[in-house]
């Protein structure tokens, strides 16, 4: 006979995973918004493996700025796996659009001296990864390979004025402009790092589903977008850092906002790092600039999903998260948005729910019914875990395209293995904030407007420097 835990044994192992996650938190990679002035340094080309010298002599790293003012190298870092890594100590600018090589050594490489060299970075002739870090930490870029060509750069970012920078410009415009007429429908999946924030912008509406891990990336993109001076709702889907840490920035003395409604699932939160925001939403409550919403009764009436409309005719549907279940990822809320006009956009976002919360979804919540899961673009669950997706899932949502919401460089594996090849199963594409920047949608609301993705570089189905194959016993199987 084989013995079953009981379901108390089992939930316990589950908040020891849950722990172990939250002890993690302190060591995510931040993202950061691009456009900064002087910080638009990328990585244009990388020879890792480089065949007529020896590694220690040949190997090289050119840098590129795509912005339109000089960027000073100083307090720059680049790292690599199982490296030290190296910060830069000196000033070196490079113009707009020019370049900047770093080498391993003094020799000249095509002809040209490097103007750095460079110590505690390896480039792996197998699988490794290159990271690009501005002096605040934030990652700026990164390149991940596994066989690189034998004696020839991978190249990365054009470092010249070529047809690609006009595309690049196109795509920041698509990127910050607001919604052009009173219906149109816009998602930003903002490149926050190593979490979830995601602004919607409908008929003078404004709403954003979790604020990311970082109040001053939440704070650029707000600058960016012009989103100044009051947010209609706030949906807070569960109570982990990398969902609820830039949500501050709304509630900063320094950025007078007004969050007219925020919705939470009202859980106790077990990381310290949450102290301090249910007291400043219970003091915006109490001076009654805040009206806050329990999502275990979103509606108030016990019901269990809440519709808002907002101006434009967009329609977002709230749902009460899963009950009685100890696992905050788990406990996530679930919300479904509705373009104008619903024929032409639909999304899922279920923050970070794993696989008991998908189950429930399918089966006790009645979601399948009303609002219905089928969705056009599906917000992967959990950053690309395994655990957040299955074939289940996709099934019910049966979406055309996946974005995930994630960091670079992130200490979880995300995006893992087993979920890009259950999106690549079922013909799924995904975009990533990592490796795409932020992810713009856009329906104009109009009967057979069908929607548009804009993302701010890189193509569909990019893998990342963290991905990797996940252990976990969720995912056994997979
Ligand atoms: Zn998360």
């Amino acid at each position: 006979m084989k013995l079953l835990p009981s379901p108390l044994a089992r939930s316990h192992r589950r908040l020891g995973r849950t722990l172990l996650l939250l002890a993690l938190a302190g060591c995510r990679g931040r993202g950061g918004a691009s456009g900064a002035a002087g910080r638009d340094l990328a990585i244009a080309r990388v020879m890792a493996d480089p065949t007529t010298v020896a590694d220690d002599r040949g190997e090289w790293i050119e840098l590129t700025n795509t912005g339109t003012v000089a960027a000073d190298l100083f307090g720059w870092e680049l790292r690599s796996a199982n490296d030290a890594g190296y910060v830069v100590h000196r000033s070196i600018l490079v113009p707009p659009r020019g370049t900047v090589l770093l080498a391993r050594s003094a020799d000249a490489v095509r002809g040209a001296r490097p103007a750095l060299v460079y110590t505690g970075i390896i480039l792996g002739n197998g699988a490794d990864w290159l990271v690009l870090r501005d002096p605040d930490g934030t990652t700026r870029d990164s390149l991940a390979w596994r066989s690189p060509p034998r004696g020839v750069a991978l190249e990365h970012r054009r470092a010249t004025a070529e047809a690609g920078d006009v595309r690049v410009q196109e795509n920041a415009r698509a990127t910050i402009a607001p919604p052009a007429t009173a219906r149109e429908l816009v998602v930003h999946v903002l490149d926050v790092g190593q979490g979830d924030a995601i602004l919607i912008q409908n008929g003078g509406s404004t709403v954003l589903v979790d604020g990311g891990p970082d109040r001053r990336a939440l704070g650029r993109w707000l600058d960016a977008l012009h989103v100044r001076d009051t947010i209609d709702a706030v949906i807070l889907s569960h109570v982990h850092g990398d969902h609820f840490e830039g949500l501050r920035e709304l509630f900063s003395s320094r950025r007078p906002m007004t969050v007219r409604e925020l919705w939470w699932n009202g859980d106790a939160a077990p990381n310290f790092t949450f102290t301090g925001l249910p007291d400043t939403l219970a003091a915006h409550t109490r001076a009654r600039t805040t009206t806050v919403h329990d999502t275990d009764d979103p509606c108030g009436d016990g019901r269990s999903v809440c519709t808002l409309v907002l101006k434009g005719g967009a329609r977002l549907h709230i749902m009460r998260p899963m009950p009685d279940v100890l696992d905050e990822n788990d406990r996530s809320t679930a919300v479904k948005l509705v373009g104008p006009d619903s024929a032409s956009f639909t999304m899922w976002l279920a923050g970070d729910a794993e696989h008991d919360a998908i189950r429930w979804f399918q089966t006790a919540s009645g979601y399948t019914r009303a609002p219905g899961m089928h969705a056009d673009v599906l917000k992967a669950n959990h950053h690309g875990s395994c655990d957040g997706v299955s074939d289940l899932y996709l099934d019910l949502v049966r979406p055309a395209l996946v974005v995930a919401s994630l960091g670079a460089v992130n200490d979880y594996g995300h995006m893992h293995a087993q979920a890009k090849a259950t999106y690549a199963r079922h013909g799924i594409p995904w975009y990533r904030t990592d490796q795409n920047g932020t992810i713009t949608l856009r329906t104009p609301g109009t009967p057979g407007g069908g929607y548009t993705v804009t993302v701010e570089r890189g193509a569909a189905n990019a893998i990342g420097p963290s991905d990797r194959k996940s252990y976990q016993p969720d995912c056994a199987g997979m």
